[in-house]
């Protein structure tokens, strides 16, 4: 007996590919815990006490000092292939 095949269009699995992408990515990322914002690359982000993460422009909104801050990183940083050993 044969098993139907459920055939899909290239539009919907383009869209479908798209979908899970943009959500592996928003699930990767951090955002401000006061607007929401994704904090870009290169921009400080402070933590405070209870682990929230506050964007630089929200940071002068909040009367205490953060624990930690640190510069957002690119994602692929580190996954960069660095050459260790020269050929002779
Ligand atoms: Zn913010």
């Amino acid at each position: 007996m044969q098993r139907p095949t459920e055939t899909i269009d290239e539009r919907d699995l383009e869209r479908e590919l798209l979908r899970k992408g943009v959500g592996a990515l928003r699930a990767t990322t951090r955002q401000c815990a006061d607007c929401g914002r994704t904090p870009l690359v290169g921009e400080h982000v402070h933590t405070f006490p209870r682990g929230e993460l506050v964007c630089e422009l929200c940071r002068p909104l909040r009367r205490t000092s953060p624990v930690e801050s640190e510069i957002v990183r690119h994602s692929e940083r580190g996954l960069t292939v660095r050459v260790t050993q020269r050929a002779a």
